[in-house]
């Protein structure tokens, strides 16, 4: 039977915002030694803003956005999203077919017969396709026409108002490893996790590459302390399944993800975890 004290526990969470699905989640937080995040949309807002626009090939701003926004017309990724806000205006779909979204690289889409790619290096890389590094730091959206390089858009995001903080509480609860895993640029990881004092960042991981590094990190500690991560639900389901406790964003999230979740954290703030543990601690305390 469980114990009364779990139901306490688990209507103290909820009343904080944080959907608990069962008491030996809540347990299970009293354990929790390293905590991985996703990046985007968790630790980050996932809001991002186009700015700046560097078109090649002779076109102009707006051809290069326009065939941008078209690549991302159906995506609901957070990118596609800050894409079709920057163009602000109808966004043709005649002669726009075969629409392609890879996890981890971008689009591939058919416009008037031509191939249009919208990504990152990785899918210029396998495309073939020749294209300029920007020095900027920013997530980089290269954009390609019938095999020929278009130019680039650079979006950026924000830190989430409490992803410090959270980092900060977690550390002061005694979790000895803080993890951030993202699919984006290296450069982009790198300068997050300074910004927030994360322990360890892993970049341009493609959803699989998150799984199998979690399995890592859950290999190189101990079976008695509980690994966490958290994520949007954006291509990390799988990631939410495996870890000891899975924590999904409810507002951002996915269905699926709030499905897979563990721990459903409805505000998005990431400092509700470090809540979350507390309570789970005192429920503990008053259990046993
Ligand atoms: P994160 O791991 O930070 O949550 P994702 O795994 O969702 O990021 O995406 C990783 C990278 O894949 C993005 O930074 C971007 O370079 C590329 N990408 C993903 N979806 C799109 C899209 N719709 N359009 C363009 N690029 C995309
Ligand atoms: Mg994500």
């Amino acid at each position: 039977s469980i114990p009364l004290g779990f139901f306490g526990g688990i209507g103290a969470a909820s009343r904080n915002g944080i959907l608990v699905k069962g008491s030996n989640y809540l347990e299970a937080l009293n354990d929790v030694k390293v905590v991985v995040f996703d990046k985007t949309g968790t630790l980050t807002k996932g809001v991002f803003k186009v700015t700046a626009i560097r078109p090649e090939g002779g076109r102009t701003e707006d051809e290069l956005m326009e065939l941008a926004a078209m690549a991302e017309a159906q995506s609901n990724h957070p990118i596609a999203e800050s894409i079709r806000a920057a163009w602000a205006k109808d966004i043709r779909t005649q002669g726009v077919e075969d629409y392609d979204e890879v996890a981890g690289h971008g689009i591939r889409v058919s416009v008037d017969g031509r191939e249009v790619l919208a990504g990152n290096a990785k899918m210029m890389d396998q495309a073939g396709i020749l294209y300029t590094k920007p020095e900027t730091v920013g997530t980089v959206i290269h954009v390609a026409e019938a095999g020929v390089y278009a130019g680039h858009l650079i979006i950026s995001d924000e830190v989430k108002e409490d992803a410090a903080a959270a980092i900060q509480a977690l550390k002061k609860l005694g979790i000895r490893k803080t993890v951030m895993l993202t699919g984006d640029a290296k450069a982009v990881g790198e300068a997050v996790g300074r910004e927030l004092g994360v322990d360890e960042v892993y970049a341009e991981l493609l959803p699989q590459h998150k799984v199998e590094r979690l399995e890592q990190l859950e290999a190189a500690k101990s079976p008695k302390e509980k690994m966490v991560f958290v994520g949007d639900g954006i291509n990390d389901t799988p990631v939410l399944a495996r870890a000891d406790v899975g924590v999904a964003m409810g507002g951002l999230g996915s269905d699926a993800a709030i499905e897979a979740a563990d721990v459903v954290i409805m505000t998005d703030e990431p400092s509700r975890l470090a809540s979350a543990i507390r309570i789970a601690k005192r429920t503990r305390r008053i259990v046993w």
